[in-house]
């Protein structure tokens, strides 16, 4: 099946074909022609599938169907100026930007312009290109409802939304911003939305403002990108550092990304590399929005050999064939380790995510392993060796999970080594006090990364992991809302 034969527009096919896209994914192949029948979606779909182009380009060629935006001649009022017909919301400014450029690469020759707003950075310049006329607006939430309060968006002429990453935007609170904006679009649209996981959430949302929807998966639900090698390196935690930095050199690792939990813990390891000679830069919500696009920028262009991040900081980065990446910290939402290794192995490339493990990171390797129903494979790195064992006072302890594998995976492994003896556990606490294995602390701490407008914090958080439960599948929502 080629794009072409999707039913799509000429300049639409040149587009991909110039991109170097020569056959289409299975969520293209699935989603377009829907989407081109007008159809709404319900996308089982995870980072590195394609998903974007999957409802870009339907949506772009939807909008030359209709006709050119009404281009109204008020008084005094430019005659350029225009409302959006469709509007993307995404979670974060990263993936805000990625999708509104790839909507500009897909459109490059069409006659139907895109902006991206979002918070953290001034709103004049947006509440200007919006007066100009938008045909296609990608947004984060908050801003959004930002320019419609202060009166600079009409959202009236919405035919087409698309919600991106529901999930994490559902995980970061904004649930209550998105009714807002639901409520502030005509009933008359199409709507899609495509998701990574799905929780009792997202079927409840899914449920509220899709019509009939075709549901469309690809891949397992919660399964880990399929072309990516995983492993575990079992390491002491105060030496994650070292073997961190014995691995990129030894290997000769370039376009690191690599994963911390926290922010001043991405600051640190950043800084710490930096004296080991390996070039690393930190992005986090902290950082000024200049200083996270230069160094995305530097990461892509392979000027910059380690990129740390936290999870919301690297959400949307799309760098094709990234080679490595490396969960310094594991994550305490076991989705967000899948999220993770979808950066690397995009879109069919191959990649390989490794995960340096301390035992005091035992229960959440276990519930990411129950997410993924399988096993991953422990290779201890000679010199670093350690018996991984739950360390007192940990979330393994507390939550009351042994780790069925206690014995060292090594020929000859250190049973504890001085250094692990004396060393303390690790940091339990969030700058805001709240434990890190929190779901219900992780809305609001997420949001304030993201400067985003504060919403209220959803009573329930990621399904699974977290209480000992796997996400489910959506059987009603799948099974009664085909249409
Ligand atoms: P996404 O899942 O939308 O984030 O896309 C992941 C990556 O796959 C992006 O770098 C796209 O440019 C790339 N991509 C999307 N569709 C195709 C395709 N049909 N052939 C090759 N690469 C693609």
């Amino acid at each position: 099946m080629s794009f072409k034969e999707l039913g799509l527009a000429e300049a639409l096919v040149r587009a991909v074909t110039e991109l170097g896209y020569t056959t289409p994914t299975p969520i293209q192949t699935q989603a377009i022609p829907v989407v081109l029948a007008g159809g709404d979606v319900l996308g089982g779909a995870q980072t590195g599938t394609g998903k974007t182009a999957g409802f870009v380009l339907p949506l772009l060629q939807r909008l030359i169907e209709a006709g050119p935006a009404p281009r109204p001649a008020k008084p005094g009022k430019s005659a350029r100026a225009w409302p959006p017909r469709a509007l993307i919301l995404t979670p974060t400014r990263e993936l805000c930007a990625q999708v509104e450029a790839s909507v500009r690469a897909y459109g490059k020759h069409l006659s139907l312009n895109s902006f991206a707003v979002f918070g953290g950075v001034g709103i004049g310049p947006q509440m200007a290109a919006l007066r100009r006329g938008v045909d296609v607006l990608v947004a984060t939430p908050g801003r959004l409802l930002d320019l419609h309060q202060q009166g600079a968006l009409d959202l009236t002429q919405i035919k087409i939304l698309v919600l991106d990453e529901a999930d994490r935007m559902l995980d970061m609170g904004f649930i209550r911003d998105i009714r807002r904006i639901l409520q502030l679009l005509p009933k008359e649209r199409q709507s899609l939305l495509f998701s990574a996981t799905f929780s009792d959430e997202i079927k409840a949302l899914a449920d509220d403002f899709l019509v009939s929807p075709k549901l469309i998966e690809v891949g397992r639900r919660n399964a880990a990108a399929e072309f990516v090698s995983q492993v575990v390196h079992p390491v002491e935690r105060a030496r994650k550092r070292e073997l961190l930095a014995h691995l990129i050199t030894r290997n000769n690792w370039f376009q690191v990304l690599v994963f911390t939990r926290t922010k001043h813990g991405a600051n640190k390891l950043a800084e710490q590399l930096v004296r080991d000679r390996i070039p690393a830069l930190a992005i986090h919500g902290n950082k000024s929005q200049g200083a996270r696009t230069r160094a995305l920028a530097e990461f892509k262009s392979g000027e910059l050999q380690v990129l740390v991040a936290t999870d919301i900081a690297a959400r949307g980065i799309d760098i094709d064939q990234l080679p490595h990446v490396v969960n310094y910290d594991l994550p305490n939402v076991p989705e967000d380790y899948v999220h993770r290794i979808g950066r690397t192995g995009r879109a069919g490339q191959s990649g390989a995510a490794v995960s340096l493990v301390s035992g005091d990171e035992l229960a959440y390797l276990a519930d990411i392993e129950r997410l993924i129903k399988r096993q991953l494979p422990h290779e201890p790195i000679v010199g670093f060796e350690t018996r991984l064992v739950a360390t007192p006072g940990t979330a393994g302890e507390r939550r009351g999970q042994g780790y069925k594998n206690q014995a060292p995976r090594a020929p000859r492994a250190q049973a504890s080594t001085p250094k692990g003896r004396g060393q303390a556990p690790a940091p339990r606490q969030a700058k805001s006090g709240k434990p890190h294995g929190s779901t219900a602390a992780q809305p609001e701490q997420r949001r304030r990364n993201y400067g985003e407008a504060p919403a209220p914090r959803q009573p329930r958080g990621f399904s699974g992991g977290l209480q000992g439960k796997s996400s489910r599948p959506a059987p009603a929502l799948l099974g009664g809302r085909r249409g």
